[in-house]
């Protein structure tokens, strides 16, 4: 998708810290951490929010989401967070869908 910065982070047009990169998914490292590890982990295809997937994009969500759980096993995490963020109003900046990976300190519940 032209424009979409996390498109762009992907294809490596924008550079990143990357964390694991493959034909489907991409992780890097948030640039502005929320807690000691916190690692973006999105599918290479744009889709733009959570709300915009379709029964298609079942498979390939389910990757990230499974790669998420394999980055936190790599870096060593018991305890985090998988969070995606749909619409402005739950705090959504960036419109290509992302899962933030989020641990290393104790994380309260509700989230605000
Ligand atoms: P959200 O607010 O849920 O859409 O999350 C977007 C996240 O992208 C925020 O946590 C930002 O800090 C992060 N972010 C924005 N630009 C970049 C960038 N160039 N590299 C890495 N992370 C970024």
């Amino acid at each position: 998708m032209p424009d979409c910065l996390f498109c762009k982070i992907a294809a490596g047009e924008i550079p990143s810290k990357k964390v694991y990169s493959d034909e489907k998914v991409y992780a890097f490292h948030d640039i502005a951490p929320k807690a000691p590890t916190h690692v973006l982990i999105i599918p290479r295809k744009h889709i733009g929010k959570l709300a915009d997937a379709r029964e298609g994009d079942a498979a390939g969500i389910g990757e990230v989401v499974t790669r998420a759980a394999a980055i936190a096993r790599e870096l060593g995490l018991e305890h985090y967070r998988l969070v995606a963020n749909n619409g402005e109003g739950a705090g959504q900046s960036v419109f290509h869908l992302h899962f933030h990976l989020l641990g290393g300190r104790p994380l309260a519940w509700p989230p605000g």
